[in-house]
């Protein structure tokens, strides 16, 4: 995995309202960091700028101490694999879906990250709302299998970055820890960056960073935040 780093990270949306007011941080490669906080304390903005949806208004994002502004989007978006809160499917086969990213996919890793997120059943199946002309529909899938899916791309994709926006947030209880073992397993070995709004969702991270109104209040680890509070 690359180091993430983030240097004296300002950002607004709208050239007025500061929403996030000098981050810094660092997630060493192949470890995991999470930042918690509640709604609309600047988490998902982060995960934005790490993708350079946006830019940051002042200071950088560094991958392996390179600027992010200086590398291309394509390196970027083949450096970074994401699990999004909900993930959105295309009207195509899921193990098309599952090899999004990676067109050059042969059908074998297809199949075996398919088996390793269990979503090897439904490979060949079709999404919901697919309807073709000889009135075949598609399949609903759980939110949970979605994640999967979602978790078989990013298996597929291999990235050395992997980005965790509130991935597990949409889930039931019982879903929730059964996707969360999963994304667990795949982080290993990436640098993660995840971002949730629960401690509790968040055990396993070798640190922790609190967000509020776009600020770092708190660090540390698990356990640390939890005899403090
Ligand atoms: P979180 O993920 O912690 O809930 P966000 O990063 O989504 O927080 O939002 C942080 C702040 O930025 C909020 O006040 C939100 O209203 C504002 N915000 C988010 N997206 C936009 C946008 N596209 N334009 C303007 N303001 C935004
Ligand atoms: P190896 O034995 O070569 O280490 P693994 O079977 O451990 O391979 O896993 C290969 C990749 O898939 C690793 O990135 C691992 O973290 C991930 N992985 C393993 N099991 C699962 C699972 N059940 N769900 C999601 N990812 C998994």
């Amino acid at each position: 995995g690359g180091e993430v780093r983030f240097e004296g990270v300002r950002f607004d949306y709208d050239g007025k309202r500061p929403i996030l007011k000098g981050l810094d941080f660092t997630v060493p490669a192949g470890r995991t960091l999470a930042i918690v906080g509640p709604s609309g304390a600047g988490k998902s903005t982060i995960a934005r700028l790490l993708f350079r949806f946006y830019d940051v208004t002042d200071g950088a994002i560094r991958i392996d101490g390179q600027d992010i502004r200086t590398v291309s989007q394509a390196s970027l978006r083949r450096a970074i694999g994401i699990v999004p809160q909900d993930t959105v499917l295309f009207n195509d086969t899921i193990g098309y879906n599952i090899a999004y990213g990676r067109p050059d996919a042969d059908p074998e890793t297809i199949a075996e990250a398919a088996q390793l997120a269990q979503i090897a059943p439904f490979v060949e199946q079709l999404p919901d709302g697919y309807d073709t002309m000889v009135g075949e529909r598609g399949l609903k899938l759980s939110g949970g299998e979605k994640q999967r899916v979602a978790i078989a791309r990013t298996i597929v994709k291999d990235p050395p970055i992997l980005l965790l926006d509130e991935a597990t947030s949409a889930l039931d209880t019982h879903t929730e820890r059964d996707i969360q073992a999963a994304l667990e397993r795949v982080s290993q070995g990436r640098t993660t960056l995840m971002v949730a709004h629960r401690l509790s969702t968040v055990v396993g991270a070798d640190e922790i960073l609190v967000l509020d109104r776009g600020e770092i209040v708190e660090r540390g680890r698990h356990a640390e935040l939890l005899a403090r509070n």
